[in-house]
């Protein structure tokens, strides 16, 4: 019998920030989490773990970021509205923010004005957000709901394939059988976990670029720009990006 150990992350709320969202482009509301790293047994852990460090996830797009605690005057332990939770958790959020509030407030009122490096670099910034989440994510094999589906069929295939095929058929070779349901069962799970990683991109990827980057009405040379450069960089998001899907989750008024 296999004995499943090792180390896990183990996440533990700590309550309520405002922070600047790079993806949402404002001051947000955030949930800060404490990040350990504690042993596991059969994926059961237990305690908070040796500390790892602390992640804040926006409230209003899901993205998570690496948090640091120092940031904040307080930490609430209920979501307040954004101005309350800026009183209370970074009162100096618009001073440290100051220069970046600025250039968000020429995306949004006047971004032809905005410089072309400025405008780079706005471009890239999400990409390069995006492309360290890919790398986290390939590092390991991910159960969605694709490969378990494809393991519940796959067992499902072994277990009752082979007396329902019998019913049908007896004449069948049952030994003949079982290894042909456990060989389409095996081949399915290979066929999810392959297309899992594309379906992360697409599902997870795509919409957060877009969510970051429909203010800046990107062009399609500007995006395949940037892909090409992370293509160079050997990030393994570049491969993964099919700019003509992005340009359509812009929108229609993007890309012109
Ligand atoms: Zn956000």
């Amino acid at each position: 019998m296999f004995i499943v150990w090792g180390k896990k992350p183990v996440y533990r709320r700590l309550g309520y920030v405002a922070h600047f969202c790079p993806i949402c482009r404002g001051p947000k509301p955030f949930e800060i989490r404490r990040v350990g790293s504690a042993g596991h047994l059969y994926y059961v852990s237990f305690g908070s773990g040796e500390l790892v460090g602390y992640e804040r996830t926006c409230q209003e797009c899901g993205t998570a970021l690496q948090a640091e605690p120092a940031d904040h005057a307080a930490i609430a332990q209920r979501l307040a509205p954004l101005p309350e939770l800026i009183r209370a958790t970074f009162p100096q959020l618009e001073q440290v923010f100051a220069a970046r509030l600025a250039l968000e407030e020429q995306v949004r009122f006047n971004p032809a004005a905005l410089s072309a490096d400025d405008r780079q670099a706005l471009i890239r910034g999400p990409f390069l957000l995006m492309s360290a989440k890919v790398d986290q994510r390939f590092a390991r094999t991910h159960m969605d709901i694709g490969i378990g589906l494809a393991i519940a069929g796959a067992i499902a295939l072994t277990l009752f394939g082979p007396g329902l095929v019998h019913l049908i058929a007896p004449s069948t070779d049952g030994g003949n059988l079982a290894l042909s349901c456990l060989a389409v069962g095996l081949a399915a799970i290979v066929w999810q976990a392959v297309a899992s990683r594309p379906r992360f991109v697409r599902r997870a990827v795509l919409p957060v670029l877009a969510r970051a980057l429909r203010p800046l009405k990107p062009t399609q040379h500007e995006l395949e720009a940037i892909v090409a450069e992370l293509g160079q960089l050997k990030h393994k998001m570049a491969k993964r990006i099919d700019v003509a899907e992005l340009q359509a989750q812009l929108g229609p008024r993007a890309g012109a």
